[in-house]
């Protein structure tokens, strides 16, 4: 079996955001999809471990962000690299608005909201898949979404609405099994410290993979 087959398959960037109990978290995902059309459902998978999966089997309703392709590196900075249990987020209340269920998304980074309720939640061993309605969808700007793989070509130091090559090719390539990130530290992968984890999905060290 070629699992590299599987990084052949596109996706969106989105944060996550919830409020429960007074406290806001949120992380980026790349696992949001449309699963229905009528009435309209998403379904998202998130890592148990993450403090934001556990605020959303609390709360029972999240907000989703969709990320516009001119979305600064510091949302990534501060929604993708720490948890929530060290670095709290949602902080700077003139970045962040609440939707209809209190939970918190980012008008200036995102083109689209979406606020969902879980209906149903599987257990997939390593992940919660929440099943979820569409309470409510608005579009907050035409600028277009960002992909997984614009945000690879940002990272690698390329520029966005060229199609090949530009951007640099690294010799080696440490990649996410979960969610392809690409590892791009200063620091060698090998080297980086064995509580390493994933900016994206969250998962360990130990699920890297050489590319
Ligand atoms: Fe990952």
């Amino acid at each position: 079996m070629d699992l590299n087959a599987l990084f052949k398959i596109s996706y969106g960037l989105f944060v996550v955001g919830v409020e429960s109990k007074g406290k806001r978290n949120g992380c980026i995902i790349n696992t949001a999809s449309q699963a229905t059309a009528e009435p309209p459902g998403l379904v998202v998978t998130m890592l148990k471990t993450n403090l934001t999966a556990e605020m959303i089997r609390e709360k029972g309703s999240f907000a989703v962000s969709v990320l516009s392709i001119d979305c600064p590196m510091k949302v990534f900075e501060h929604f993708g690299y720490r948890s929530g249990r060290q670095q709290p987020k949602f902080v700077e209340e003139s970045e962040y608005r609440s939707d209809m269920n209190g939970n918190p998304y980012l008008p200036g980074a995102c083109n689209a909201l979406i606020s969902l309720t879980v209906r149903q939640t599987a257990d997939l061993g390593t992940h919660w898949l929440f099943i979820c309605s569409v309470d409510d969808a608005k579009t907050l700007s035409e600028t277009e979404s960002m992909t997984y793989a614009d945000y690879r070509i940002l990272k690698a130091g390329g520029a966005l609405g060229k199609t090949g090559g530009d951007s640099k090719p690294a010799e080696k390539k440490y990649v996410c099994s979960v969610c392809h990130y690409i590892y791009d530290g200063e620091i060698p992968f090998e080297d980086l410290p064995d509580d390493y984890v994933c900016p994206i999905c969250g998962v360990g060290k130990e699920l890297f993979v050489l590319e």
